[in-house]
């Protein structure tokens, strides 16, 4: 067996029936997702629209797309006619292109809304005042074209593991309020938390992820 189906079959195993894997198959080529389908896997994640575009049109049709990168609004149009998921809407901007490129397409699609929860400047999202206000809004209200799946957060890259584990509990906590508080209407499905990668799955695992994105470990690091 090789690397990515031994690396596959043991990841699907540790983290089923609490987690999807998506396997997280940026930069690499597509006889490395051929591999990866041959071995079962469905779910794959990407972090840049023309590339995973092209791998869409590439492999089979059955394979469900994972959008987990920042994304720019003019580009939305490429990946709305086939993507299964968005992971990283980070802007109201965004959701309402989304919507819109949705309908013209005569789709649904599924959406994350993408939080802040890293001390690092870089990473993209709402905080949580912005998340409730975004979800109280009449514009957002009348969007029919996206389902609001769930949250996604990325953790400070660091090996404090203490820091790792309160920023995923922040999530954590952030996502059971907006179920409990019934922010959302019953017709988005409010039932996915998208956290952990290679370094910090196990604690994103332990804190309730229901979704974790798996590359390195999987594919072998990026250059
Ligand atoms: C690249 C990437 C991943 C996977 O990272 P690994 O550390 O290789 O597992 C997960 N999530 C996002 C948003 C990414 O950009």
């Amino acid at each position: 067996m090789s690397t990515i189906t031994e690396s596959l079959l043991r990841f699907r195993e540790s983290v089923h029936p609490t987690a999807t894997l998506v396997a997280v198959s940026k930069t690499k080529p597509i006889s490395d997702l051929e591999e990866a389908y041959d071995a079962g896997q469905r779910h794959l994640g990407e972090n840049k629209i023309q590339e995973m575009t092209e791998k869409w049109e590439t492999l089979p049709k059955d394979i469900h797309w994972h959008m987990i990168g920042h994304t720019q609004r003019n580009k939305v149009k490429y990946m709305a006619p086939y993507v299964h998921l968005i992971h990283s809407v980070d802007s109201p901007r965004l959701l309402k292109e989304i919507n819109k490129q949705a309908k013209n397409n005569d789709r649904i699609i599924n959406c994350l809304l993408q939080v802040h929860i890293a001390q690092e400047e870089s990473k993209f999202g709402f905080d949580e005042q912005e998340l409730i206000a975004l979800l109280n809004d009449q514009a957002f209200k009348e969007y029919k074209n996206v389902q609001i799946k769930g949250l996604m957060g990325m953790a400070t890259f660091t090996d404090k593991k203490d820091q790792v584990r309160t920023e995923f509990k922040s999530l954590a906590h952030t996502f059971k309020k907006i179920k409990e508080d019934h922010l959302l209407d019953s017709r988005h499905d409010f039932t996915e938390l998208s956290m952990g990668m290679t370094g910090d799955y196990e604690i994103a695992l332990e804190e309730g992820s229901t979704m974790v994105r798996i590359g390195s470990a999987i594919f072998g690091s990026r250059s």
